[in-house]
């Protein structure tokens, strides 16, 4: 029972970790040389509702990743706008410890290998391969299922087209190849995140380096994990909210102020701030960007391609093709890459097995956020929205659902009345 995973951002890493509980051979493969995507720039969890969603995971057996991000974290319970009890993980460490984790878990991780073909006989995936004189040498990987956890995130041509252009950022696609996506790949029509003119959504944060700030802001960031800066209304720059895939983070004190989380660097909540401008607000006055580099012009376009699935994370149209994190539809974020993946790699060894799928209860916020998304945009035809546990229209549903606490007994008990305790725990 092989299962291949295409794509090594949470998503993937998930997917392959469950997969593996269930005693499949799970085979990891990612373009670059580092696990994460763009989990390598993030950090921010457990807040709002993510952190039901993460003790929710936790009580069904499938926390493992949670619990390796709150043990990495430099800070825990912050408080900012709009935002409660958010652990914020160092994403100088976080890699190797995902890395390190898999790898003891028994996953095969193939780096630097760019799936761009995909082999298909009667609805059927029978390999994925990189294109011939790709690299020193062609591969090919055949598989029982396979799950494209490969996000929507680029390539140059997409932030080019939709964005400011490239602006540099950690996914590094000059260097690696730009994403590609499986499911397109496999012929399955993908539905593309649109809002009034614009196609996609830029990303809501940049890092600066924490040293190149003043040596006060530097210190309370370090102490308390969050610094506000008010702008003069006159360096307000109005507009860019609208750009931000990070619905949560759309709110007026996120134009009106600076706001840096520390996540090992200054995570600067703004898709972009041109860095003149940063560098005439007293403090900045030496600030430079470390992701994306070119931070001052632009950042990374992301949700042009996401595929049509079922519950169960199956793909419309392949038999044996199942989906994860923002593949899987307009959902924002590590913890929502983390619950999709783990229930992609469970289904997918379900699926080799000829058993049902496995569809989380929506009683539970995993579940009802799974099915939301795909009713809202398969259903409905709302491109135009993206969907998290920690704010914006999930988490107004989640709290209207009476989904979101913090109680971490009523979780468990929640998870264990629908049946579902321990159930993506290694067997
Ligand atoms: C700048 C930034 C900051 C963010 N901050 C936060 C935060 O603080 N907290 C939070 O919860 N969320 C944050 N997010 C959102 C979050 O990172 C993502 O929604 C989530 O991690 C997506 O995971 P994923 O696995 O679906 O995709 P990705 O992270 O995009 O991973 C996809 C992986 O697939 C690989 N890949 C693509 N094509 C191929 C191929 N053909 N063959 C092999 N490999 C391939 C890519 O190299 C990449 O590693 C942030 C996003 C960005 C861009």
């Amino acid at each position: 029972m092989k299962i291949i995973v295409i794509g090594g951002g949470w998503s993937g890493c998930a997917a392959a970790l469950a997969a593996s509980n269930q005693g499949a051979e799970a085979v990891l493969i990612e373009r670059t040389d580092m696990l994460l995507g763009t989990g390598l720039v993030g950090g921010i969890m457990r807040n709002n509702g993510r952190f039901t969603a993460a003790e929710e995971m936790i009580a069904m057996g499938g926390g493992d990743f949670f619990e390796l991000a709150d043990r990495n974290s430099l800070h825990r319970e912050v408080e900012f706008p709009g935002h409660r009890h958010s652990n914020l993980y160092s994403v100088a460490r976080m890699e190797p410890m995902v890395r390190n984790f898999l790898l003891s878990k028994g996953v095969s991780i193939d780096f630097q290998v760019r799936i761009t073909e995909v082999e298909m006989s009667d609805g059927v995936i029978r390999s994925v391969l990189t294109r011939q004189g790709q690299g020193d040498v062609p591969k090919r990987y055949d598989g029982n299922a396979f799950i494209d956890a490969t996000g929507t995130a680029g390539g140059p041509a997409n932030c080019n087209k939709y964005g400011n252009g490239c602006a540099m950022c950690v996914l590094r696609c000059h260097s690696f190849g730009g994403r590609v996506s499986v499911t397109a790949r496999a012929g399955v029509k993908e539905m593309v995140g649109r809002k009034g003119d614009q196609i996609g959504a830029m990303s809501g944060s940049c890092k600066l380096l924490k040293e190149s700030l003043d040596p006060q802001i530097a210190a309370t960031l370090d102490q308390k994990g969050v610094v506000v800066v008010p702008l003069p209304p006159s360096k307000v720059l109005k507009g860019k909210l609208s750009l931000k895939c990070c619905q949560q983070y759309a709110i007026p004190e996120f134009e009106e102020n600076i706001v840096l989380l520390d996540t090992g660097h200054a995570k600067l909540m703004t898709p972009f701030f041109p860095l003149e401008l940063l560098r005439s607000i007293p403090g900045f006055e030496n600030a430079r960007y470390e992701d994306p580099y070119a931070g001052g012009l632009g950042n990374s376009i992301r949700y042009v391609g996401m595929a049509p699935r079922d519950d169960a994370l199956k793909v419309e149209g392949v038999e044996n093709l199942f989906c994860a994190g923002e593949k899987a539809g307009l959902l924002v974020g590590h913890t929502e890459a983390i619950c999709t993946g783990t229930l992609a790699g469970y289904n997918a060894v379900k699926f080799t097995r000829r058993e049902k799928p496995l569809l989380v209860n929506e009683s539970l916020a995993v579940g009802d956020a799974i099915g939301f998304v795909r009713r809202q945009m398969q259903e409905e035809g709302v491109l135009s929205l993206k969907y998290t546990f920690s704010g914006s229209v999930y988490f107004e549903r989640m709290q209207a659902r009476k989904l979101y606490t913090t109680d971490v007994n009523a979780i468990r008990a929640r998870v264990a009345s629908a049946g579902l305790e321990a159930v993506f725990a290694s067997r």
